[in-house]
């Protein structure tokens, strides 16, 4: 099947007690850096398997198709697809949100926030026994965010576009797309690319349940890689990269069926079969749009006069309520 056509590389290794988990590295597509490409992340949270599951789930979908869809194959002669569907599976085993070294992936790039943080939650020194700890400060980032980070250095941030799909759950009733910063209530230039790109989803796909927002509209965070990685980006004003997170509105499945809260992963993770798989194919339509969109992406990125109008637009909508 599309196997032969799917490159792996272990990207790092991990340990976990006495075993041992390769990080996976999987491409498609053309590797040629003036085409653009599309990063698809999950697992970096090892309680939250939805969304290993929902990568695994729209790569098997592709893999199939490349046996007998010309279309997909024209497509992917034109771009690139990386996917990182497990970067923590130290945690995954262990069934910690955590690495096996007590560190939040998410709270561990070397960046602080410049508004306040929630306690705890927002990112802390204390020890490796809270949740959300960001590892010891002025240490190298754990071996997950640094393979993670060599994969967006090499992969994504060269091209002239490109955007990573971040796909996590546990936070609140609603499918949510949370966009840079995490450390910061400032705007990001690239405000005007993420409302075209949300009009250009709600157009395909009507009442579609996802609500686009920056991510400190929640909460502000020390130590986000994609932020991190985001600020490398911007390094090139050529180029843009927009990494964004999807974050499943877990407490809408646990609402559907309480018995979950008494389950460590039923917070995160639907239990229940057919809702399972309602998820996995909700979100793959998300996923294929996105990978469309990159494709495509000179036909829609809006560009001078536009552009400005966009940002302001942006800017009302989500920094002046
Ligand atoms: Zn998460």
């Amino acid at each position: 099947m599309g196997r032969a056509h799917l490159e792996a590389h272990v990207a790092c290794e991990v340990s976990a007690g006495d075993k041992r988990f390769p990080v996976y590295q999987l491409t498609l597509g053309n590797p040629d850096p003036r085409l653009p490409a599309i990063g698809f992340f999950g697992g970096i949270h090892g309680l939250e398997r939805i969304g290993t599951q929902v990568l695994l789930y729209f790569l098997h979908s592709l893999l199939t198709r490349m046996e007998w869809d010309k279309s997909l194959h024209r497509m992917l002669q034109d771009m690139r697809l990386v996917f990182m569907p497990l970067i923590n599976p130290g945690g995954m085993w262990q069934s910690t949100r955590c690495n096996p070294q007590g560190v939040d992936l998410m709270r561990n790039a070397p960046i602080e926030a410049d508004s306040s943080v929630p306690f705890l939650l927002g990112g802390h020194r204390i020890s490796s026994r809270l949740p959300w700890y960001r590892g010891i400060a002025g240490a190298e980032m754990e071996s997950e965010n640094q393979a993670l980070c060599r994969v967006v250095q090499t992969e994504l941030l060269p091209r002239s576009f490109s955007i990573a799909v971040d796909c996590h759950s546990g936070f609140g009733l609603r499918d949510r797309i949370w966009f840079p910063h995490a450390h910061s209530m400032n705007p990001i230039d690239q405000l005007a690319d993420i409302l075209r790109l949300e009009e250009l989803f709600q157009q395909t796909y009507p009442n579609s349940r996802y609500l686009f927002e920056p991510q400190c509209a929640q909460y502000c965070t020390h130590g986000d890689v994609w932020d991190y990685l985001y600020l490398q980006a911007q390094q090139n004003k050529d180029s843009t990269f927009l990494p964004l997170t999807l974050e499943m509105g877990s407490w809408l499945w646990v609402k559907k069926n309480p018995r979950q809260l008494f389950s460590r992963h039923g917070m995160f993770n639907p239990l229940v079969e057919h809702r399972l798989y309602r998820v996995m194919r909700r979100h793959s339509v998300w996923l294929d749009f996105l990978m469309h969109a990159v494709c495509g992406y000179d036909k829609w990125l809006p560009k001078g006069p536009t552009r400005l109008r966009m940002q302001e637009r942006a800017i009302a909508r989500w920094y002046k309520p």
